[in-house]
């Protein structure tokens, strides 16, 4: 194996049962949000789910069908290919944080509006303070374009370490797995995405 992940094997000095409580607070306020209009036609919230000390968080866009129904975070055919695309460096999902940018599924899986997402931003950003992770990763370009406020494309997105708010959490751009399932030729390219990451973890780590 070309990549060390012995940042993954390392305890972690984060302090989950106190942090637990809190997402638990929040994942109760977020079941009854009516922020926006994604509530009249959700079936489920899909809060996110992983290790509240967990080193990696994933951000996709929005939760699908199966994410509605199930209240899971990527559990449909993108999120197979995301499970397996961690398992590649031996990385479980319970040991990362996984959620996306709205917590609620847009109708016909159209992108999530920009009112949407910033109606749902506070969630994200607690989300992130309580588990205070070592990187963030977005997973492709509307996840990528309005977290991080800048509308270029994946090309110029990927590869690169970028910093929001007041936080000091690198983050760092993927493909999106959906993308992946309809351009199989750029799966090889996720070993760079997976390497800059590990890179910068490593890095961090101390
Ligand atoms: N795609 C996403 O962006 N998020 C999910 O949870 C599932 C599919
Ligand atoms: Fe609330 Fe977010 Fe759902 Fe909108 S998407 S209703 S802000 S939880």
């Amino acid at each position: 194996m070309e990549i060390d992940i012995s940042w993954y094997k390392k305890k972690s000095n984060h302090f989950p049962q106190s942090s637990n409580i809190n997402l638990q607070t929040l994942k109760k306020v977020i079941q009854n949000c009516k922020k926006c209009k994604l509530h009249e036609t959700r079936i489920n919230t899909v809060f996110g789910e992983g290790s509240t000390s967990a080193k990696v968080m994933i951000i996709g866009e929005a939760p699908g069908k199966d994410e509605d129904i199930s209240g899971k975070p990527f559990v449909g055919r993108a999120g197979k290919l995301l499970t397996e695309i961690l398992d590649s460096i031996s990385i479980q999902r319970k040991d990362i944080f996984i959620t996306n940018t709205v917590k609620c599924r847009p109708p016909e899986n159209r992108n999530p509006h920009d009112d949407e997402i910033k109606s749902c931003s506070k969630y994200l950003d607690e989300q992130i303070k309580l588990i205070d992770p070592k990187v963030i990763v977005l997973l492709g370009k509307v996840a990528a374009n309005r977290i991080l406020n800048i509308d270029e494309p994946m090309s110029e997105l990927r590869g690169k370490k970028y910093f929001i708010k007041e936080n000091n959490i690198p983050i760092i751009v993927f493909y999106h797995p959906a993308y992946l399932l309809r351009s199989p030729l750029q799966k090889s390219k996720v070993w760079e995405d997976l390497k800059f990451m590990n890179n910068i973890i490593t890095n961090y780590d101390c």
